[in-house]
């Protein structure tokens, strides 16, 4: 077996360590002679592996007893359509936009009400996070929207806006566990748990129980309810199991590392180490403002497209998996997520020497 430095932006590296044990689970799991994947969700031994997930997310971010946890599936971009849909009483809400994917919720939002777009870096191809201290927030809003991490262009929020009392929601999916995160400061956070959590498909919510409404219009899909999904414990329909037991195993992954303030560490010394090279380069050079910069996603150019593709293309041969960049900004993009170790990071700019040295 030999597996490669995958820098996917998603779907992701997951643990080798979670993998291992997944595979040695896979045909009997814990003796009871079949696989979670077989298993009705409806039987005990399931229950305590959806409560144990629960449970365990729960200790890492500090997610207070007024905030529900729900393991959904569709991925993040259905929530694009869920929190429109269940949070827009007045039917107004603000978007900031720093990213395709905040680009798309902000579209999407936009079949559901009035929405307004209240700051935007798409000016400089999402390189910056905009100045969100004085935003015009709509008095009716029934939220302002962020996208944390923008996956895409490699930019974080390391300061939230102010929301003038509004209710502020994040898409947390690309920076998920990756650093301890206020759960109070948010009226819901939710993300696609393929980057730092498990398997593409599945996505959780975490809402304030205020927020949960009882009197959605009668068009609301049972399924995109946030109160049906909340009253059956996640099991209105077969959740999507096996994917929720992956996720359990990487929340008692990242408890045993240590839990969020030591992802932390981890993910800051991981990060240095190709940020620091990107500023001593001649030749590669980061696109995102250094202010702005995300722990989780870094984009890089040489700014000569053809040595760009000569890159991607001797890293891949080398071993370096998924470096192409997105097309709206070009060049390459190292996404280094929880499960990358420093390494796998140590090792690309070690190549990255190489290569430069090479083609100067
Ligand atoms: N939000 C962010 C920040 C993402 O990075 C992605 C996918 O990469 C999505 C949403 C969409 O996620 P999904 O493919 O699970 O719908």
């Amino acid at each position: 077996m030999s597996r490669v430095y995958n820098f996917s932006a998603g779907p992701a590296v997951l643990p080798e360590e979670v993998l291992k044990e997944a595979q040695e689970e896979m045909m009997d799991y814990r003796g009871c002679g079949m696989s979670v994947m077989e298993m009705s969700h409806r039987s005990k031994m399931f229950q305590t592996i959806i409560d144990e997930a629960e449970a365990d997310l729960r200790e890492l971010m500090n997610i207070p007893d007024n905030y529900k946890v729900l393991f959904l599936q569709g991925g993040a971009a259905l929530q694009f359509a869920g929190v429109p849909m269940n949070l827009m009483k007045n039917g107004v809400a603000d978007y900031i936009v720093t990213g395709q994917w905040a680009k798309k919720a902000y579209v999407e939002a936009q079949k559901y009400g009035k929405v307004n777009k209240v700051a935007s870096s798409e000016d400089e191809t999402f390189s910056y996070i905009p100045d969100c201290s004085d935003l015009p927030i709509d008095e009716d809003a029934d939220y302002v929207y962020i996208c944390m991490n923008n996956t895409i262009y490699g930019t974080v929020f390391h300061e939230l806006p102010n929301t003038k009392g509004k209710t502020l929601v994040a898409d947390i999916s690309s920076c998920f566990l990756s650093e301890p995160l206020d759960v109070t400061k948010f009226g819901l956070v939710y993300g696609g748990v393929q980057k730092n959590v498990g398997p593409s498909g599945v996505q959780i919510v975490i809402i304030r129980e205020d927020l949960i409404r009882e009197d959605l219009p009668q068009w609301v899909p049972t399924m995109m309810s946030y109160k049906v999904q909340a009253d059956n414990g996640s099991m209105y329909n077969t959740p999507p199991c096996y994917g929720i037991y992956i996720c359990g195993k990487v929340f008692k992954w990242i408890k045993g590392l240590g839990g969020l303030e030591a992802m932390k560490k981890r993910n800051e010394e991981k990060a240095a180490v190709l940020y620091d090279f990107l500023d001593s380069s001649k030749m590669f050079k980061g696109t995102v403002r250094k202010e702005d910069r995300s722990l989780m996603n870094v984009p890089f150019v040489t700014g000569d497209k053809d040595l760009d593709a000569k890159f991607v293309a001797e890293a891949k041969e080398a071993g370096f998996e998924n470096l192409k960049g997105h097309r709206t900004v070009g060049g390459m993009r190292a996404s280094i997520y929880n499960a990358m170790p420093k390494e796998g990071v140590e090792k690309l700019v070690e190549f990255m020497k190489k290569f430069e040295a090479e083609n100067a």
